[in-house]
């Protein structure tokens, strides 16, 4: 559980609730298929007892969230504590027969989709992007979800970025914003060959500037700490514009 502060004071508790997920991204080291889902009493006694403090907001994750047996019931009980709920999700488990649930039951949903096709699915080791971008197709239904893209930034995707992201804001306009994440090397499971060089944190730097000057509504979660000597990205988080 991270707790995460914002200079508006808008506080989001990120809540993983399973480690499970379907698929096996290339820079990820949050995933297995054995453990156990938390359990939902266990979960429900940590809202209960977050709702206790000032708090605005619970974010789900994994894992695939969507993966737990209770996920719908969570994001109910989150929101039955007049907290806002939301979640953090590859998208390939929401389809029209469970949309209509999902928009009740969560406030915002940030999808993770990491570049085109090809680079999507070589980066998730899988076959998922169309089912990604159904989900965000579906989610973009009304403008009063907080739609959010997340995006891992690595050496096979820093150069479409810009492009990407325009593509995605032109097709789907109720997405209110664009993450973008980097890998971290945990020494396990991430390859080094994938993190970024200095040269290519300067070109996603002159993306992002590029982006943010047409008024994409981009954000960085990569911090600023992290970043090569001489760059000036601020680190944020979508929690400044997550408001009731
Ligand atoms: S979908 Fe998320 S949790 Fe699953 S492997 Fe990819 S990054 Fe990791």
């Amino acid at each position: 559980m991270s707790l995460v502060l914002e200079q508006n004071k808008f506080i989001n508790i990120l809540l993983p609730i399973t480690y499970r997920c379907n698929l096996r991204c290339i820079f990820c080291s949050q995933y297995d298929n054995y453990g156990e889902h938390t359990s939902v009493k266990e979960i429900f006694r940590l809202i209960d007892s977050i709702s206790l403090h000032k708090v605005d907001a619970i974010t789900l994750y994994g894992g695939e969230p969507m993966l737990h047996p209770y996920f719908f019931e969570i994001g109910q009980y989150i929101k039955k504590k007049n907290l806002k709920s939301g979640f953090i999700s590859n998208g390939t488990l929401i389809n029209e027969a469970n949309i209509d649930l999902i928009l009740q039951s969560f406030d915002a949903g940030i999808i993770s989709i990491h570049g085109f096709e090809v680079i999507h699915n070589s980066l998730t080791n899988s076959q998922s992007f169309q089912r990604t971008l159904k989900s965000i197709e579906l989610l973009n239904f009304t403008e009063d979800f907080y739609l959010g893209i997340n995006i891992t930034v690595t050496k096979k995707n820093v150069h479409i970025l810009k492009d990407f992201i325009l593509y995605l804001y032109n097709k789907f306009p109720n997405i209110k914003t664009f993450i973008l994440n980097r890998a971290v090397n945990d020494g396990i499971k991430v390859s080094k060959e994938i993190l970024l060089t200095l040269d290519e944190y300067k070109l996603l730097e002159k993306q992002f500037r590029e982006l943010e000057g047409i008024g994409i509504p981009v954000e960085i979660g990569i911090p600023s700490k992290e970043l090569p000597n001489g760059l000036n990205i601020q680190a944020c988080s979508w929690n400044n514009h997550f408001k009731p």
